[in-house]
């Protein structure tokens, strides 16, 4: 932290944004992840540290005109307790309930986990199945200026994403889910908590009558970014949930994804364990009535 010239705690989008203008900065939100990686060296420090954190526009949930709306700067914590999230986008809460500890969910935000842009973010994955699109803000012509792409569209690489040096990540919005939608977020981790996924598969569609009329999936830890299951997602509509046809998606999924093997585990585990949490899910899914 040595080479910090400047310190700024913004507590306004405009005025954030116009920081952000004037050249690259080092920007926390929780610095759940900007912290330990500055400390250890994996992240150079820039002159200009921006804490965002006092933005309280960024932060919070809502709904309008069918669309839900979560600010960047909502800690995993808010995202848990929130009941209007339980009750129609339940997922997400489930990705929630598997993150980390009670202590680093109330400092760790949506926003951070996203641009931080790890393959094993644990709450992409169920953002990815809801087709969540990320709202990005900048200083343009004396204003701020937003643009907003599908989150499917904004992992670049292992901690890269299309976000400029001079934006920041407003908001994660996605149209309220269908009536009948199933959401389900799976994670295997070496320990049951406090552990980054070994593995992770989130699902969503419209579950009538036994059947998918539309489904996502989204994996984590198996490619250099969290991706759709676009094969599963194809194997898994219009199909009549039962035994075989369960194993035949789960080998789908299995056969989709290409990880790598490294120190949490091979590439032939992180596999197996896709195929098997697809599998488990699906058949929870099957037993659940529409
Ligand atoms: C003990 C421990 C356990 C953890 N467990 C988990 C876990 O179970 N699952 C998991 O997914 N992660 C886990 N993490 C990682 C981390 O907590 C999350 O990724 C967290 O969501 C990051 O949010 P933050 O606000 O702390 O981000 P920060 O560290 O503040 O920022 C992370 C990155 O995002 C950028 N950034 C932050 N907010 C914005 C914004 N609004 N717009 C643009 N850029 C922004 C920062 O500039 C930085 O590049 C863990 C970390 C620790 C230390």
């Amino acid at each position: 932290m040595a080479n910090v010239e400047r310190y700024e705690a913004p507590e306004s989008l405009p005025e954030l944004t116009q920081i952000l203008a004037e050249g690259p900065a080092t920007m926390f939100a929780g610095g759940t992840d900007v912290v330990p990686q500055m400390r250890v060296g994996a992240r150079p420090v820039r002159p200009t540290l921006i804490n965002i954190n006092r933005l309280a526009d960024l932060r919070g949930i809502s709904e309008s005109n069918g669309v839900v709306r979560i600010g960047g700067l909502t800690s995993v914590a808010d995202i848990l307790d929130c009941a209007f999230l339980k009750q129609v986008a339940s997922v997400v809460v489930q990705a929630a309930d598997c993150f980390a500890s009670g202590q680093v969910r109330n400092a760790a935000t949506l926003g951070g986990n996203i641009c931080n842009a790890s393959p094993a973010g644990d709450m992409i994955i169920p953002l990815l199945v809801l087709d969540a699109e990320v709202e990005l803000a900048s200083w343009r012509n004396a204003c701020v200026a937003r643009r907003r792409m599908p989150l499917c569209d904004f992992f670049t690489g292992p901690g890269k994403t299309c976000i400029e040096d001079a934006e920041v990540l407003a908001a994660v919005q996605f149209p309220v889910p269908k009536p009948h939608t199933v959401g389900r977020f799976r994670k295997f981790g070496t320990r049951p908590a406090l552990d980054i996924a070994v593995v992770s598969v989130g699902l969503a569609g419209v579950k009538e009558n036994g059947c998918f009329k539309d489904a996502r999936v989204a994996f984590g830890a198996v490619a250099p970014t969290p991706i759709r299951g676009r094969n599963t997602e194809a194997a898994l509509v219009h199909v009549e949930l039962d035994g075989d046809r369960i194993s035949d998606i789960a080998q789908v999924a299995e056969q989709e994804v290409s990880p790598i093997s490294d120190v949490r585990a091979s590439a032939w585990y992180r596999t197996h364990l896709i195929r098997e949490l697809m599998e488990r899910m699906l058949h929870e899914v099957h037993q659940t009535r529409d």
